[in-house]
């Protein structure tokens, strides 16, 4: 039976890192795989994690299995992070812990389809699991351009898919630091957004997998929370994988906004189901280790210092290649208005290849780059590298 199954693409990503590493140069520069990277090329475990693991080791007297829904206090804890003020609205939001963002985005996914989601509108580009997350659950997709040539969101696009929706649609949004492009909404056209969908039927499902990454905690959770005073529900999905940096061991949430709060539970009962079926129950370390530090004011401290530090230096490797202005045929500056830890550049395949071949820098082959990879070691070369095969 299983010799009926066809061979599989490889991630084309994975296979960059092996070429990458397979690379002699010392000067080489790795702009492929979406982690943050410090100023020394290094993703180090956050400083507040690491205190909070050491108290779980001493403190953590057992093992034993919790609910589908994880672990509640870490759940609870992200809240008022996330929805600011009456993070509950009142009772209508409610939440569980997920195998990371992906498991979020997942569960969203499921849980809407098992409500009668037919179709799913997305803006193009996105981060490619979601196509393959949504084409999985038999939804089809309906896709709108994200960007315009500019650099900038496009509001008309948006707006006009949110109008032509109809009975059965929903529509997944990027919270902030939007991937691949970098190229968010302002609060402005979130504000349109949200009130078009506001007089819509659509179900959004709002993806918030870098908050703190783009302009703050606060600022980055502006267009959810816009939207969430529009509209009577909505699913949020959410990822601790990059603000906390820990991404291997998979922390995330999902979060259910009901039109009232006596339908909660009900709601919930069939994401619990959903995760029942798909992983049991999520991993518990690392959510444990952020309610740890959300529980203490010194920890929380020190991760918001942590994530403002990666913050700012994004924000420098942002500002020196806007500076560079035009590099051969490519204008830089919206690189300085674009937020988190993406950008693309338009570049070709051929372009892309001689990056690699003659310059020994690696990027995605959609142009998308790693503003993390950039260093203020590696960045000239690589603003010389761009004109250089950009003439
Ligand atoms: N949503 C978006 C938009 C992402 O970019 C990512 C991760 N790259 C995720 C969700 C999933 O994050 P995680 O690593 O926590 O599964």
């Amino acid at each position: 039976m299983l010799d009926t199954l066809d061979q599989q693409p490889p991630d084309a990503l994975l296979a960059l890192i092996k070429l990458y590493n397979d690379d002699p140069r010392v000067d080489k520069i790795d702009l492929g795989v979406g982690v943050y990277r410090t100023d020394d090329g290094g993703t180090p475990v956050f400083g507040a994690i690491k205190e909070a693991e050491r108290k779980l080791v001493e403190e953590q007297d057992s093992k034993a299995y919790l609910g589908p829904e994880g672990d509640m206090g870490f759940v609870h804890a992200l809240m008022p992070f996330i929805f600011g003020e009456d993070p509950t609205r009142g009772g209508r939001i409610e939440g569980m812990q997920t195998p990371g963002g992906t498991g979020a985005v997942r569960l969203a996914a499921a849980l809407a389809h098992r409500a009668g989601a037919k179709r799913m509108i997305v803006g193009a580009p996105s981060w490619p699991n979601h196509a393959q997350i949504i084409k999985d659950l038999g939804i089809e997709i309906v896709s709108f351009t994200h960007a315009t040539s500019d650099g900038l969101a496009d509001l008309d696009t948006v707006k006009k898919a949110i109008e032509d929706s109809q009975p059965g649609d929903a529509i997944l949004l990027h919270g902030c630091c939007h991937n691949p492009t970098g190229i968010d909404y302002t609060h402005e056209q979130w504000d349109e957004i949200a009130a078009a969908l506001g007089n819509s039927e659509l179900l959004p499902i709002i993806d918030l997998a870098y908050q703190g990454l783009g302009h703050g905690l606060e600022d980055d959770s502006y267009g959810l929370r816009a939207v969430l005073a529009k509209v009577p529900e909505a699913l949020i999905a959410y990822s601790c994988d990059k603000n906390f940096g820990l991404y291997r061991d998979r922390v995330g949430a999902l979060y259910v906004m009901a039109e009232a709060n006596g339908q909660i539970d009900r709601i919930l009962s069939n994401g619990h189901a959903l995760a029942r079926a798909n992983w049991s129950m999520p991993p518990d370390h690392g959510a444990a280790a952020v309610r740890l530090v959300l529980r203490d004011e010194a920890l929380t401290a020190m991760w918001h210092n942590e994530l403002d530090g990666m913050r700012d230096r994004m924000r420098q490797v942002r500002d020196r290649l806007a500076e560079a202005g035009t590099v051969g045929s490519l204008d830089m500056t919206p690189l300085g208005t674009q937020n988190g830890l993406f950008s693309v550049l338009p570049l070709t395949k051929e372009q892309i290849l001689k990056l690699r071949e003659d310059h020994a820098v690696y990027m995605a082959g959609s142009g998308r780059i790693n503003i993390a990879g950039l260093t203020m070691g590696n960045i000239e070369k690589f603003i010389d590298a761009l004109a250089d095969v950009t003439v």
